[in-house]
């Protein structure tokens, strides 16, 4: 590849081209988890529909490899290749809202946090993750869990349609009444069908006010505090949700001074009902359990959005695994509080997300999605360091609490989005025999060539439908 041809390429995007060198370079090449440290030949910040496809056109015919960046939280780093191209959709960040109709129109590479206020402006949200800085596109092709699952099902579930293009430069448009197979495979497939520019999602009433309760418990309690949130789960009313997370206590305004860093248990709960609900489903807690310090308040939505973005800063080192749990065993409790005390970095956490409500509501194969729809909880491992240096310690801790857990875990898959290896057999594991082979003959159709293979990777079948 010749300066020449950058330059041609130069010419024929809107957005900006990088090659290393170039003002920008560093900082586009830059993942949310620090420990990635690829440099792609070019970067190609795109700025539309015609960008992507001019993008891909001129990596196939330079033989470069290609990734796709959106919010470029991935852990693998997939949104980033080394001495490729990089389809930067960051630029791609418009977020249009018709609250008549309620619904939104999403640029390929918005944030959550773009989401949320667009929507929001209107009362308005769709069900998406739990950290804002979130990129919109890794999250909803490969589900999209957060605290509003059980009210309105995954991300995926409330996608309406959706503008790709596709390996070889076509611009199509996936719903249910047009490309249906591709529209069933980009609801959970994750990126390997082509690159969406634009998703349109249907919009619920949300807030804009909710409420929070989180309960905390030192380590010393915390098979209560997990029996507690096991039975928590099972009767929350439709419009609350909660949450288990083991960390050390941040040292927030509303931690007591003594408990700062300590390590410990957190069951979270947000009520989308009245104060009076709330306080419903809360009491019982305190009752059963009393913790070391609680904070209960109403909050904007967009602040609960928002409450672990610091937590999970962009350029800490990263690590994570993740399995599906049917239910919180009492032996899976003791495995779980016994490899809790193990973790070396105080960053380093234990996520059970509840999944359960809309979400079982949604066919087994209405979607793509990697997951069975009965109720149960995505159990998520995340290692967490300043230094680099340390991250192999914890990396080894979150795999050998993995190893612990995982004959107790429902099937051999797990959320492929939290996969910081994207390994075949746990991908193909996810999705089960079935549905692999059905988005396996769907990426034929679409990407024979495997040009989107930087992602939980679909092989095309080798007979395109
Ligand atoms: C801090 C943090 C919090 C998280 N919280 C949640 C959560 O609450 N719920 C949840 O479900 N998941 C959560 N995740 C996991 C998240 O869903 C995945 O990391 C997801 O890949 C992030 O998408 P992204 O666009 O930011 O990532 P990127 O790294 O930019 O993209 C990941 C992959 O997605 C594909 N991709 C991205 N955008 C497009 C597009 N427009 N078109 C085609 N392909 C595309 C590409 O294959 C790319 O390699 C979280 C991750 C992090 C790091």
């Amino acid at each position: 590849m010749q300066i020449t041809d950058i330059e041609a390429l130069r010419t024929q995007l809107s957005g900006v081209v990088l090659t290393r060198g170039d003002t920008g370079y560093h900082e586009a090449r830059s993942a949310w988890n620090g420990e990635i440290d690829r440099y792609p030949a070019v970067i190609a910040r795109c700025a539309g529909a015609t960008d992507v496809a001019a993008a891909i056109g001129f990596a196939r015919q330079h033989g470069l490899e290609i990734s796709v960046r959106g919010g470029f939280h991935n852990t693998a780093g997939t949104a980033i290749c080394n001495d490729g191209l990089m389809v930067d959709l960051s630029p791609m960040c418009r977020v249009e809202v018709d609250p008549a109709a309620r619904r939104a129109r999403v640029g390929g590479g918005a944030t959550l946090g773009a989401l949320d206020a667009a929507t929001q402006a209107h009362g308005l949200a769709v069900p998406a993750g739990i950290v804002s800085h979130t990129g919109v596109g890794g999250l909803a092709l490969g589900g999209g869990m957060g605290w509003l699952t059980p009210l309105f099902g995954l991300t995926a579930d409330n996608l309406v349609s959706a503008e790709v293009v596709t390996a070889d430069g076509r611009r199509l448009r996936a719903a249910a009444d047009e490309n249906q197979d591709l529209f069933w495979a980009l609801r959970g497939g994750g990126g390997n069908f082509g690159v969406v520019t634009e998703f349109e999602f249907q919009l619920h009433p949300v807030g804009p006010l909710v409420h929070l309760g989180m309960f905390f418990w030192g380590l010393d309690q915390g098979a209560e505090a997990l029996r507690l949130g096991r039975d928590l789960f099972a009767t929350l009313p439709g419009n609350a949700n909660a949450m288990i997370i083991s960390v050390n206590a941040p040292p927030a305004p509303f931690v007591p001074e003594q408990f700062h860093f300590m390590p410990g248990y957190i069951v979270a709960v947000v009520g989308f009902g009245s104060a009076e609900e709330h306080a419903g489903v809360l009491a019982p807690i305190r009752a059963a359990l009393p913790p070391l310090f609680e904070f209960v308040t109403p909050l904007p939505y967009i602040q609960l959005q928002q409450m672990f973005d610091e937590e999970a800063r962009w350029g800490l080192n990263y690590y994570e695994k993740a399995l599906y749990l049917d239910r919180l065993s009492d032996d899976a409790i003791s495995l779980i509080t016994e490899h809790q005390t193990r973790k070396t970095s105080p960053r380093s956490m234990l996520e059970l997300v509840r999944l359960d409500g809309a979400y079982t509501e949604v066919g087994e194969d209405d979607t793509a999605f990697g997951g069975s729809r009965s109720a149960h909880i995505s159990v998520n491992f995340v290692a967490v360091t300043e230094d680099l240096t340390l991250l192999a310690a914890e990396r080894a801790w979150v795999r050998s609490f993995w190893e612990a857990l995982r004959p107790h875990a429902t099937g051999a898959g797990s959320y492929v989005n939290a996969m910081a290896e994207m390994e075949e057999d746990r991908v193909r594991a996810s999705y089960g025999p079935a549905k692999y082979e059905r988005l396996a003959r769907v990426k034929a159709a679409y990407d024979p060539d495997n040009v989107f293979h930087l992602n939980a990777n679909i092989t095309p079948a080798l007979q395109p439908i």
